[in-house]
């Protein structure tokens, strides 16, 4: 088992200590199965190593032997639940992934439906102009046929007054 601690620094910079070596000494708290919540002074250069020629002094007594019952228990629960945490954190992530690829595969086909709604309206609009050509042109040509058939009805009626009064006008004329 490797020394697992935590660190507590110095309350002020010019209070630190220093090690021969030239680092600081700072205070960690030791989370061992052997020595749970013991505090210890080492330099921050070789915390975990003692006696290679670093500061290492242990500052409280040995844990209680109540303590040492409990606390590795309580520690392998809560390193437990750290993993459990990680699984959930990973877990999480995946999620999240799925979620952008969901979100970017959304995005792509609004960009679509954008697309295909303009090209709808495109052809909408050259269906109603097509419409609006075909009923100019059968306007056109209706008008054109009724103006034809006006022409050839007062045609008829210039030619048969013609042929049933040859003269008349003159005659009548003559008279007044
Ligand atoms: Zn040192």
């Amino acid at each position: 088992m490797s020394q697992i601690s935590s660190s507590s620094t110095n309350p002020s910079p010019s209070a630190r200590k220093l090690c021969r070596c030239g680092g600081y000494i700072k205070t960690w708290t030791s989370w061992t199965y052997l020595n749970p919540g013991r505090r210890f002074e080492a330099c921050e250069m070789s915390r975990r190593n003692r006696g290679n020629g670093h500061h290492w002094e242990w500052l409280d007594a040995p844990t209680c032997a109540r303590g040492k019952e409990i606390i590795p228990g309580l520690l392998r629960r809560m390193r437990a639940m750290e993993e459990d945490l990680k699984l959930i954190e990973e877990q999480k992530k995946e999620v999240e992934d799925k979620l952008k690829i969901v979100e970017r595969e959304k995005k792509e086909l609004e960009y679509e439906v954008g697309e295909l709604g303009k090209q709808k309206r495109q052809l909408e609009e050259k269906r109603t102009g097509q419409r609006l050509r075909e009923n100019q042109i059968w306007g056109v040509s209706f008008l054109s046929l009724g103006l034809g058939f006006l022409v050839i009805m007062m045609m008829l009626c210039v030619l048969s007054n013609w042929l049933t009064f040859p003269g008349g006008n003159y005659e009548m004329l003559m008279i007044n």
